[in-house]
């Protein structure tokens, strides 16, 4: 009997603030999980959070955890095609747009190379990743330091952070 394809758990952070985020951010995770080698685990609620940067509509966030077979740049490139498919063109940072796909944790891999870093380089700050991180993986330590996610969202404000019920 051939031996199980081993599997690295990953955790991915969704966001959207154009079209119509709350379907785009479930459609994308179904996508993800049709078309490429990615299993959802589980995903978060979905958190309303107003934007950084300029004036623009309020973000949609969210995270989910999958185990896969793709390697760290697959991964990222089967990341870029999702947004494609829902039609995110690149105009810049803080800019609007209808998808953003971040991988925040890839096992417990550390890496840095001129289009990947790994853990994500802001997530330990940013709090609409930290909240919804924290519901699906708060025991998941960084690999860097060793902080867990639980602990990294207890030193963030919350405050802004809504979650979208009855979605
Ligand atoms: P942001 O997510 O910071 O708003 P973008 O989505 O436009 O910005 O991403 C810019 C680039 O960041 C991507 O093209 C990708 O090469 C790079 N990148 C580096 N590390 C990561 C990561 N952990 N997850 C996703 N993209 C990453
Ligand atoms: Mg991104």
């Amino acid at each position: 009997m051939a031996a199980a394809e081993p599997t690295t758990p990953v955790v991915i952070a969704l966001g959207s603030n154009l079209g119509d985020s709350l379907a785009i951010l479930s459609q994308a995770l179904e996508y993800l999980t049709e078309n490429y080698g990615l299993h959802l685990i589980r995903h978060s609620h979905w958190y309303r959070t107003p934007p950084l940067g300029p004036p623009q509509p309020d973000f949609f966030n969210g995270c989910a955890l999958f185990h896969t077979h793709e390697s760290p740049d697959q991964l990222l490139h089967c990341l870029w095609e999702t947004e494609q498919y829902f039609g995110r063109i690149r105009t810049g940072k803080w800019q609007p747009r209808t998808l953003d796909l971040d991988i925040i944790f890839y096992g417990q891999e550390v890496i840095h190379t001129p289009h990947l870093t790994i853990p994500h380089p802001e997530y330990h700050r940013r709090a609409f990743v930290l909240v919804p991180l924290a519901e699906i993986v708060p025991d998941w330590r960084d690999p860097r330091t060793g902080v867990t996610v639980r602990e990294l969202r207890q030193q963030v404000d919350c405050s802004g952070i809504r979650m979208v019920k009855d979605f």
